[in-house]
C-alpha cells in the first residue's frame, strides 16, 4: 500500500467508499463525480500506477479489473451499452495515480469521446 495514495486508502478503508464489489485482487465503488447514471471504478489491491507503468506480470490483474466491471454491468442490466475506459496520463485526464477502470453506462455514450 502506498500511503499517499487516494485509492490505497479507499482500498484500506482510511477513506470512504460505496462499495460495489470486493474480492482478493479488485476493489470497486462508486465514482464520487459520476459521468453517467452508471459510473463504478474498479481497481486492483496493487497499487500500480497507471496503465503505461503495468508490467507483464500485472497481465493478470489488468485482466480481472476489466472482467469484474463486465460482471458490475451485468447486475446493472446495461449490457445493452456500457464503456470501460483507462485515462492514461494527464493529457487524457488521468488525476489519480493508481490504475482504475471507470465504467460508464446508463445511458446513450458517443463516440468519438471527448
Ligand atoms: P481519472 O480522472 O481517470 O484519474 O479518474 C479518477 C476518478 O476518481 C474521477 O472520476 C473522480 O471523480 C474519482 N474520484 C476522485 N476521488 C474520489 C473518491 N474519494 N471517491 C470516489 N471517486 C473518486
Ligand atoms: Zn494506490
Amino acid at each position: 500500500m502506498m500511503m499517499d495514495c487516494l485509492f490505497c486508502k479507499i482500498i484500506a478503508g482510511q477513506i470512504p467508499s460505496k462499495k460495489v464489489y470486493e474480492d482478493e485482487h479488485t476493489y470497486a465503488f462508486e465514482d464520487i463525480d459520476p459521468k453517467a447514471p452508471i459510473h463504478v471504478l474498479v481497481v486492483p489491491k496493487k497499487h500500480i500506477l497507471g496503465l503505461k507503468e503495468a508490467q507483464n506480470g500485472d497481465a493478470e490483474i489488468v485482466g480481472r479489473c476489466h472482467l469484474v466491471a463486465a460482471q458490475i454491468a451485468r447486475d446493472r442490466k446495461i449490457e445493452d451499452g456500457y464503456r470501460t475506459v483507462l485515462n492514461v496520463g494527464p493529457r487524457a485526464g488521468q488525476s489519480v495515480f493508481h490504475l482504475h477502470v471507470h465504467l460508464l453506462g446508463g445511458r446513450d455514450l458517443r463516440w468519438p469521446p471527448g
